[in-house]
């Protein structure tokens, strides 16, 4: 079985030449080679990820000026890292030696918008929470909720295939993805396969336009699918065709739930899966994020407990209510210390406030390695233990947040800057964490991606044979391995 790793390009040999072929086929201002501004936009917020040396960056405003750096970069055997906000926790948009970095955040138009379909069109660099904003204007809603929406793009959310607090109940990127244009690789016309009109070739640089405007479809393979996660390995996303649902009514109902411990909540939520009950949301903070985000943002939190559990339910009406009231009773048998509905909406915000800006609360205080994994729902408790048992055996301090309803679990690793001992012992607790959630039947990450971070621990997790499918299709639709090589 051959399982050997993707071609990647190696660094172009004529970067001058590059550069100024780039250069004649763009506007003004689009070319980015002074070396401050090309660092800034060579990494995204993964700690500890390499970073490699860029040649060049474009800030692209338009398909065509993608097509053209694609055309470029094929034609000088450059490699392509595509970009949306660069707020990715696993290195997946990091510069790689000799690349060109493509910054689609310009890209940021909202083509269309379609309330008798419930669909829009927009471009990659459309940020999450614009698009809501924009989508709500006309009494929609778009869902996936990652806790980046204020800055991520929806083409850095279809590539990482992004989940979020309420993809619990709504479903995550994929669910909403309809159709994508895709600046894409050199594939030839096909034949051999019985079929008596293939389709034309594809060449580096032209557009392909996958998947479709309709709620349902099947005709061909999945192509729109496998692009969403494919990390900027398979292509460049330059327009996205999206679900959209009803904006919701009324006020959601929130549910709190305070532990005396973290596996105490792991267990609750174990139950409430057990028992079917269905909030919107199902989130864990521990006492360290509280504290962090109190002492940053003073929003008048009290860290009494060692964990919280946050829940939401949309459901309105009196079923509303037995639900939110059966939550709270799920979180008191499992041990809560106390569990209620929250009668104070803005008590509430603030909690949510603080679940979202845990991670850059938690920043503040050194560097932060983030985890990611996720673990069938079961045994959430026996992995939040395992997590305690690993970091307290390597000495390492961790603060906890997760989209628990999931199992899906962010352990962050907080070291003091500077501290080489600390990073190690960090980077030792990041590689048994992983190996834990394998043990487990889970998976070494949830939503932020493999990137730079989590190769080794998606080569122990995925069977020998989907490796060498995966790299079979990246021959094949990459066959120069110059879309963002090295990840995914
Ligand atoms: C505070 C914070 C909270 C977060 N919370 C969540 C969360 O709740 N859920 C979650 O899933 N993630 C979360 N993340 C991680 C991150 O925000 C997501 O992975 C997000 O989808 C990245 O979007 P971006 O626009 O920043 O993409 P980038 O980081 O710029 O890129 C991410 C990947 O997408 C590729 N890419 C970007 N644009 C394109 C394109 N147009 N075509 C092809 N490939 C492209 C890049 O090459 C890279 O591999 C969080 C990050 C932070 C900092």
């Amino acid at each position: 079985m051959n399982s050997a790793p993707s071609a990647t390009a190696a660094p172009p040999s004529d970067v001058a030449g590059l550069i100024s072929a780039l250069g004649r086929g763009l506007p003004d201002g689009r070319l980015v080679v002074d070396p401050d501004v090309l660092a800034a936009i060579s990494h995204d917020d993964a700690e500890w990820a390499p970073v490699g040396r860029a040649v060049a960056g474009v800030r692209a405003r338009s398909e065509a000026e993608v097509r053209h750096v694609v055309r470029t970069c094929a034609e000088f055997g450059a490699p392509v890292v595509p970009r949306g906000a660069g707020t990715g926790l696993s290195g997946g948009a990091n510069a790689t030696d000799g690349c060109v970095v493509l910054d689609l955040s310009r890209m940021n138009q909202v083509l269309d918008i379609d309330p008798d379909n419930m669909t829009c069109v927009v471009q990659p660099g459309v940020v999450n929470n614009d698009l809501k904003a924009a989508v709500a204007e006309r009494g929609l809603w778009y869902p996936p909720d990652p806790a980046s929406a204020p800055w991520s793009t929806i083409g850095g959310n279809v590539a990482t295939n992004a989940g979020g607090l309420c993809c619990l109940k709504y479903g995550v990127t994929r669910d909403y993805v309809l159709g994508l244009r895709v600046v894409a690789g050199a594939v030839p016309a096909a034949a051999g396969y019985g079929d008596p009109a293939p389709g034309a070739g594809v060449g580096y640089g032209d557009v392909v336009r996958l998947g479709r405007r309709t709620n349902k479809g099947v005709a061909g393979l999945d192509l729109t699918g496998l692009l969403v996660g494919a990390e900027g390995t398979l292509g460049v996303v330059t327009e996205v065709t999206l679900r959209l649902r009803p904006a919701l009514a009324g006020t959601p109902r929130t549910v709190v739930g305070a532990f005396g411990g973290l596996v105490a909540a792991g267990e609750a939520v174990s139950l409430i899966t057990r028992r079917g009950l269905s909030p919107s949301v199902l989130e864990l903070l521990d006492r360290a994020c509280l504290t962090a985000v109190e002492e940053w943002k003073h929003l008048g939190l009290e860290a009494d407990a060692a964990a919280l559990l946050l829940a939401r339910v949309d459901t309105p009406g009196d079923s509303g209510a037995a639900e939110a009231d059966a939550l709270a009773a799920a979180m008191t048998e499992a041990g809560a210390l106390w569990a209620a509905q929250s009668s104070d909406d803005a008590e509430a915000e603030a909690l949510f406030d603080a679940r979202r800006l845990a991670y850059p609360a938690l920043e503040r205080l050194g560097p932060v390695l983030t985890e990611d994994v996720c673990v069938p729902r079961a045994v959430v408790p026996v992995m939040l233990a395992r997590i305690e048992e690993i970091a307290a055996r390597r000495g390492v301090t961790i603060a906890t947040i997760a989209h628990a309803g999931d199992g899906n679990l962010h352990p962050l690793l907080i070291t003091p800057p500077g501290d080489d001992a600390a990073r190690l012992a960090a980077q030792a607790a990041f590689t048994e964490f992983l190996d834990a959630a394998i043990e487990l039947g889970g998976t070494v990450s949830g939503e932020h991606g493999i990137g730079l971070l989590k190769r080794d621990g998606m080569r122990r997790e995925l069977d020998p044979g989907a490796l060498a499918m995966q790299e079979a299709v990246r021959r094949a639709l990459d066959p120069l391995g110059i879309f963002n090589p090295g990840k995914g």
